[in-house]
């Protein structure tokens, strides 16, 4: 019998997807990768995973794990050679359990993350997982990439925030290590190597996810800032002022609010004058679990400080959730608003904190020497030290022209981003995109060591091949 025919055997011909169907799961959130594949299947339970695992297993049929297709490194993307299976989380969207004494929840891999801040507010808990994709990502596709998102600075990744997972292996083998344990040091810990390996080591079907106390009451501000030094020390303070309430603190330079107001013009600046007037500004966030009036006495005197030191050239504190909800909305849209502004290129770095102002500076110079009228589009979570740092082509450049480019950039930027000790994969992971550029900034014996992972755990190299880890030779 033929794959196909033993794939429907196995789910139905209805969670079998060719054609048509199968399209949207080809091609990636960006429209920068489209593959091929023998089919999109859906399987609706564990079993069912385990079960077509081992039919791709028994034919020599690679396999790709998708989640909500949101990744931005073509992680999820199958080459074009047809001979892969898509293996959609979709249907798998069960929340198995809720444990508010334990604070946890155990929920299966296709559970959109929305959905579970959902669940979690309604058990008046935080599940403080949040990006802006979370209407669409699901959770094991934030699990294999170990997500970032704006609560990191508090809450850490993905990965701080997960105790258990339950993975399907190559071979088909179920792993039930759904434990609730904040304590656990029985061997090697298996958790964390699945978590971030982006589908190149085995299915994760399911996981137990901490979670948190709701805050009390939230304050927001927008500041407008001189420079990103200034932007530091204000975050430094913040921390300081704050401690463990300081939830967020994100920096976006003032090109990324002018695109945000000329895409969306219904979304506005709470500050008097021109976005230009300022070159910098960052969206900081306090998370108080006593009371409102607490949380606005802390922070109107780290900000008042900051306001007096010159520090922070203008604010505007959030009076209600709505306003606090339009500041983030300001920096959410950034990446959507340069979907629509054209192509760009990418970096997602991470650069120690204390080296970012420097990074951005030199890196900015470098980049008008060689490719002159770029422009950047530099936001992110400043907090975690971890920048987008994306370059959008001059104004009336042809997205051809910035791409045929593309690879010089990347070198430019990845090689700066290397020299400040930094990373070239903050939050969103390897995939296809990085794959070859991991090995240039890797050591040999870290690449090596990775591959001899992969090796033990994927002896077939069937797993989303490709992506990540180049197989083989170890
Ligand atoms: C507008 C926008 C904003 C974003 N903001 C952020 C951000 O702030 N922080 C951040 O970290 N990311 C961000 N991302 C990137 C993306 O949303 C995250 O990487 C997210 O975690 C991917 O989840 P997904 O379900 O869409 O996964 P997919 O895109 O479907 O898959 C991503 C990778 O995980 C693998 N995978 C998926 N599900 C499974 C599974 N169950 N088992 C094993 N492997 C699996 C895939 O093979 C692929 O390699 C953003 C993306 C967009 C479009």
């Amino acid at each position: 019998m033929t794959l196909f025919h033993a794939l429907q055997q196995t789910l139905g011909n209805q969670h079998v997807l060719t054609d048509a169907d199968a399209a949207p799961y080809l091609t990636d959130w960006r429209g920068r990768y489209t593959g091929n594949a023998v089919a999109v299947v859906r399987p609706g339970n564990t079993e069912e995973v385990a079960a077509v695992m081992r039919l791709c297993a028994e034919h020599g049929a690679p396999v790709v794990p998708q989640g909500g297709n949101t990744g931005l490194v073509g992680g999820a993307t199958p080459d074009a050679s047809g001979k892969a299976v898509v293996i959609s989380l979709a249907r798998m969207n069960r929340v198995r359990q809720v444990d508010t004494d334990n604070d946890t929840m155990t929920v299966e891999a296709g559970c959109v993350l929305q959905t579970l801040q959902g669940v979690a507010r309604d058990a008046n808990r935080l599940f403080p997982l949040s990006l802006a994709a979370e209407g669409s990502c699901m959770i094991g596709g934030n699990l294999a990439t170990n997500a970032g998102g704006t609560q990191v600075l508090r809450y850490g990744n993905t990965r701080e925030l997960t105790l258990g997972l339950e993975v399907v292996t190559p071979q088909g083998e179920i792993w039930n290590g759904l434990r609730g344990l904040r304590k656990d040091n029985t061997g090697y810990d298996l958790r964390d190597l699945y978590i971030g390996s982006e589908g190149t080591l085995g299915i994760i079907t399911a996981a137990t996810l901490r979670l948190y106390p709701l805050p009390v009451a939230r304050c927001t501000a927008l500041l407008a800032l001189k420079s990103v030094p200034d932007a530091v020390t204000v975050l430094s303070r913040a921390r300081a002022g704050f401690g463990a309430s300081l939830t967020g603190f994100e920096l976006m330079s003032s090109a990324c609010l002018e695109l945000v107001t000329r895409i969306y013009p219904q979304q506005r600046l709470p500050l008097e004058g021109p976005v230009e007037q300022h070159a910098w500004y960052a969206l900081l966030e306090l998370s108080d679990n006593e009371s409102e009036a607490h949380a606005r006495e802390r922070f109107e005197a780290v900000l008042g400080a900051a306001l007096e030191d010159d520090l922070v050239q203008d604010a505007a504190i959030a009076e209600n959730l709505s306003q606090s909800h339009a500041m983030w909305h300001l920096r959410e849209s950034i990446p959507l608003a340069q979907a629509e502004e054209g192509k760009n290129i990418k970096h997602d770095v991470s650069i120690p904190i204390s080296r970012i102002a420097d990074f951005v500076a030199t890196t900015d110079a470098a980049l008008q020497v060689h490719f002159p009228g770029v422009r950047n589009i530099t936001f992110g979570h400043l907090g975690d030290g971890n920048l987008h740092y994306n370059v959008q082509g001059s104004r009336g450049e042809a997205e051809a022209q910035l791409l045929a480019r593309q690879d010089d950039i990347y070198l430019l930027v990845h090689d700066s981003v290397h020299a400040f000790e930094g990373s070239i994969s903050a939050e969103h992971g390897v995939g296809q995109l990085k794959r070859d550029e991991l090995l240039r900034y890797k050591s040999d014996v870290e690449v090596r060591l990775m591959q001899r992972v992969k090796q033990a755990l994927d002896p077939q190299g069937l797993m989303n091949p490709g992506k990540t880890v180049q197989d083989g030779s170890a």
